[in-house]
């Protein structure tokens, strides 16, 4: 296993290549997904979970909005559709990581209104206690040029709640244990430096996308038989992309941080 910690070499990826620092971390005992919206785990990082799943290791999930702003229809019942997301967010973490899912915790802040605020932070930071995750992955809130605000609090919010998750001088009112895990992934690196061969487990990720049903519309574009079949080409041939110049068949890319 040691062959595969971060900043070793692994078999069969030229590292060093195009900036990349590490790939295929050895696989974790536990992971917690932060996202800001549900999907957004399935999207940044879903492959990567499901390889880890199938290998043992529990995936845990935390949404940090109650996603109750994703849809086209103004005259849409908000409340309902956050319940609607909540219930779809669940059966996208049992058909990722099957019997290695783990917990789905949801925050439930308003879609489009998430702060990056010290009161959050603690609140990200106890779930990290409570759920001891070995390796935590997110948005990457430094990404240039991104436009929503939720991906990038939420960013904010899983790095800095890994700080105050770690030191014990933090929230000490949670009454719980510091917790450091070894591994911080961010999905849409502004500067990729790290690999998952993601090669075999693309579908389940597609599967995964595909329990957000009330997404279909709005982000997905595929609301007949022909649109979802063009939804599952556009990503395949997207995780095909970006494996191909690593000399992988499927690839997630993150920027990971491994000095918590
Ligand atoms: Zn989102």
């Amino acid at each position: 296993m040691d062959a595969n910690e971060p900043g070793q070499p692994p078999e069969g990826v030229p590292v060093g290549a195009q900036g990349l620092l590490s790939a295929n971390l050895a696989v974790p005992n536990s992971a917690l997904a932060i996202g800001a919206h549900p999907d957004d785990v399935e999207f940044g990082c879903g492959a990567t979970l499901a390889k880890w799943a199938a290998a043992g290791c529990i995936v845990h999930h935390l949404v940090l909005t109650d996603g109750s702003k994703g849809t086209w229809n103004p005259d849409a019942d908000t409340v309902a559709l956050a319940l609607q997301r909540q219930a779809e967010q669940r059966e996208a973490a049992r058909r990722l990581a099957g019997a290695a899912a783990g917990s789905v915790v949801f925050l439930a802040q308003v879609d489009g209104e998430l702060d990056s605020s010290l009161a959050l932070r603690g609140r990200v930071a106890e779930v990290i206690r409570q759920l001891r995750p070995q390796v935590v992955l997110g948005h990457d809130p430094w990404k240039r040029y991104r436009l929503h605000p939720d991906h990038r609090h939420a960013g904010l919010l899983a790095c800095e709640g890994i700080v105050a998750s770690r030191d014990p001088h933090f929230f000490k009112e949670h009454g719980l244990a510091p917790h450091r895990p070894d591994a911080l992934l961010l999905w849409e690196a502004d500067e990729v430096n790290h690999l998952e061969d993601v090669s075999g487990f693309v579908d389940t990720k597609l599967r995964a996308l595909e329990a957000h049903e009330s997404q279909f519309e709005s982000t997905m574009k595929a609301v007949d038989h022909a649109q979802v079949e063009a939804f599952r080409a556009r990503i395949r041939t997207r995780l095909a992309g970006l494996g191909e110049p690593y000399g992988v068949a499927a690839a997630e890319l993150f920027h990971i941080i491994t000095n918590l």
